[in-house]
């Protein structure tokens, strides 16, 4: 049985990388994880979604770009998809990553980059969320968020943690005084015993810490989650502690547990889903596949089909 993380490693291979991007043929396996390869192929599933009652977040999928000229590319998608949002009235705001912005290259650039996006964004009344990536960059993401959020509002410009970091409690306890808006997630990364709780129980266990941490502090925030147990924890405190459905909102990725997604909306509550598109799909498919391996016969079984 292939594990999470030989599929966590290979997620990260470059060379399988730039095979399977290659061949449409593996592409074809990715349509339940990836909405398309371009923003036009993207929108109609936005609009969809906001008609099922719930907003999205896009996500152009590109990270650790090699060059400051790949990374500038970038730049233009999102100022892009924030004219097409507006222009379009699709209920949306969009999720970056600082290494597509050339964090790897040079974190001033990064910033830089990512500044541009949030100036745009603000410009447009719309939202930046800075998604976290692995434990490397943990510290240098949350700096460079600071000084944007120093910047900006704190509805212009958000960020993310991951409960399966040791440090994570800490910095949600400082950064709910900023105040800042923030995702809480699982964690998606290869990471050492080191800086993150090696067993489930205890990312859980924190995860509830975290969120209870989070919808305590007034602030509105994102419970990033498919698990049944820590949404249900959510609403449990939050009627307890007599906060309101409109204080937080759920989020979800595209093609997971949509049966929850729609059930939470039918029940009123506040739905986000993370839609990521583009060409550079690899890393993210198989973070997905490597978060329940069993993933991997449901798109063999898709591909099998035709
Ligand atoms: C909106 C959103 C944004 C995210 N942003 C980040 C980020 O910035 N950085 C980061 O490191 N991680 C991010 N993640 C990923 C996250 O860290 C987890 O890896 C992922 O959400 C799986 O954790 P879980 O909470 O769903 O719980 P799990 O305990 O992993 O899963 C609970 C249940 O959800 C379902 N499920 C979960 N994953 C899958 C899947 N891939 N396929 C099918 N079913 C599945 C299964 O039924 C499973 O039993 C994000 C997740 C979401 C929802």
């Amino acid at each position: 049985m292939i594990t999470r993380s030989a599929l966590i490693w290979l997620s990260r291979q470059e060379g399988l990388k730039d095979f399977a991007t290659s061949f449409g043929f593996f592409k074809k396996l990715t349509t339940r994880f990836v909405a398309g390869e371009n923003i036009d192929e993207v929108i109609p599933f936005i609009r969809q979604i906001n008609s099922e009652n719930a907003t999205a977040s896009f996500d152009h999928l590109n990270e650790s770009v090699g060059s400051a000229a790949e990374a500038e590319q970038e730049v233009l998608e999102y100022l892009d998809i924030l004219a097409k949002i507006d222009e379009q009235r699709i209920r949306s705001n969009v999720s970056i990553k600082l290494t597509q912005f050339g964090l790897g290259l040079d974190p001033e650039l990064a910033y830089q980059n990512a500044r541009r996006v949030v100036v745009e964004a603000e410009r447009r009344g719309n939202f930046v969320r800075v998604d976290m990536e692995d434990s490397s960059v943990t510290q240098v993401t949350i700096d460079i968020f600071r000084r944007l959020r120093a910047e900006f509002g704190l509805n212009t410009v958000g960020i993310v943690l991951q409960s399966y970091l040791y440090r994570t409690l800490a910095d949600a306890q400082e950064l709910v005084k900023l105040p800042a808006r923030i995702r809480i997630c699982k964690g998606a990364y290869n990471e050492p015993p080191e800086v993150a709780f090696p067993e489930k129980k205890d990312v859980d266990a924190n995860y509830i810490k975290v969120m209870q941490l989070l919808l305590s502090s007034g602030t509105y925030h994102g419970i990033a989650t498919h698990d049944p147990k820590m949404i249900d924890a959510t609403i449990e405190f939050a009627a307890r502690e007599g906060i309101g459905k409109e204080k937080y909102e759920f989020q979800m990725l595209y093609g997971i547990r949509r049966d929850l997604q729609h059930q939470l909306a039918r029940d009123g509550f506040n739905v986000r889903i993370y839609v990521p598109y583009g060409k550079h799909w690899y890393p993210y498919f198989m973070r997905r596949l490597a978060e329940r391996p069993a993933n991997i016969w449901f798109v063999m079984k898709n591909l099998a089909k035709g």
